[in-house]
């Protein structure tokens, strides 16, 4: 877990804290205003963030369990366990979603669309505050 309190930083202070490649491949330097940003982009370890203008959720990859087909929750296809996975989202302190999304994110996307990918972001933002103790 982090350090960080969602409340004193904004989602993309903390894309660009945690992952500054990532952070200047959307956003650019010196790019204070960008437009309001929607959508799921790779990171690290083969994480997503979905990001939805300041708001930043972190999609963790879980180990596949058992040979069933997955369908992805966003683009709606039917994907076997080679293209897609089951993704764990931390959305409050003791809430917890699980999304399925094809390994392959941007044909997903594009297959979605924004409408698919609104939808999406309904379903995890607004995240709840988080507080370590
Ligand atoms: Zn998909």
């Amino acid at each position: 877990m982090s350090e960080f309190r969602p409340k004193d930083h904004s989602a993309r202070d903390l894309l660009r804290e945690l992952f500054p490649d990532t952070y200047r491949e959307l956003f650019g330097e010196g790019q204070p205003q960008a437009p309001l940003t929607l959508g799921l982009y790779p990171v690290a370890d083969g994480r997503l963030a979905l990001v939805h203008g300041d708001q930043l959720a972190e999609f963790t990859p879980l180990d596949p369990k058992g040979k069933n087909a997955l369908h992805c929750d966003l683009c709606h296809y039917t994907r076997s366990r080679s293209e897609a996975a089951l993704y764990r989202v931390v959305v409050g302190a003791r809430r917890t979603r699980y999304v399925t999304l094809c390994l392959d994110t941007e044909p997903c996307q594009k297959r979605a669309g924004p409408r698919g990918l609104s939808q999406l972001s309904g379903r995890i933002f607004p995240l709840e505050p988080m507080y370590l103790d």
